[in-house]
């Protein structure tokens, strides 16, 4: 496939690690759920990011963690405004089954993996879903605000839930899963690191969870 040249239009940070990088939307057309690979002419790495935007926006955003000593995230958070990007995509199969008779979705997302999720709530309002968001402290709680309030449930590994973060749960997301088991018939949608998925995988398997009715995006 052919790289498209897209301008970026701003970088703007949400924590000391975390951005949010909008570019020129161009003429590409997405589901939610996709992804896109990025690269920076003259640099040789290409990653994966999920678009974080609806595709009904004008612009493309995406939610990006910079890890220290990486190729591409920590240059990626210094681009000015202007200067080009190589985007190649949509790619992925992480889409809603919208049309599933067993109705609400729980969402499970570990740090930016709450990107596609943001990007289903923009595209589809009305959508009943539960999502739970696993950080390790509050400030990692991207784009909480954008989520209805009764239908996103911070899970805090490594901070005490105090008055300030409103319904969180202290603990990893496996933990708040074991702690209250899901619905079987919900369809189960998991993204971020490759531990995490696995082990959500065996907690609902074990619940008697079929294995099509869980859907996985693994980001490392
Ligand atoms: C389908 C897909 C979608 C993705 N979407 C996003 C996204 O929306 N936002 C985002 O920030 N990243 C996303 N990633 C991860 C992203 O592609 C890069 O791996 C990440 O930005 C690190 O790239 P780098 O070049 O800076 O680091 P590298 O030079 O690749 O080295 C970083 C090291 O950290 C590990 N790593 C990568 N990501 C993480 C992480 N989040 N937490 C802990 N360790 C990690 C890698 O396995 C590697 O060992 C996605 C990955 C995939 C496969």
């Amino acid at each position: 496939m052919q790289a498209a040249l897209h301008q970026v239009l701003a970088v703007r940070p949400l924590s000391p690690l975390a951005y949010l990088l909008r570019r020129e939307r161009g003429a590409l057309e997405f589901q939610p759920g996709q992804y896109v690979r990025l690269a920076l002419p003259g640099l040789p790495a290409q990653r994966e990011y999920s678009v974080y935007s609806a595709p009904g926006e004008p612009f493309l955003e995406l939610l990006i963690r910079e890890m220290t000593g990486g190729l591409l995230s920590p240059r990626l958070r210094r681009c000015r405004p202007g200067e080009a990007l190589e985007v190649e995509g949509p790619f992925g199969e992480f889409l809603l089954r919208e049309d599933d008779p067993g109705g609400a979705f729980l969402f499970v997302a570990t740090g930016t993996g709450i990107a596609p999720f943001h990007c289903f709530a923009r595209s589809y309002p009305g959508l009943d879903y539960l999502l739970l968001h696993g950080v390790a402290r509050s400030a990692e709680l991207y784009g909480a605000a954008d989520f209805d309030a009764g239908r996103i449930l911070p899970c805090l590994s490594r901070e005490q839930v105090g008055r300030e973060q409103g319904a969180a749960f202290e603990g990893r997301v496996t933990d708040f899963l074991r702690a209250h088991p899901p619905a079987a018939e919900r369809l189960f949608y998991l993204c971020g690191g490759c531990d995490m998925i696995y082990e959500i995988f065996a907690i609902l398997r074990r619940r008697g969870v079929p294995a099509e009715r869980i859907f996985a995006e693994v980001y490392f």
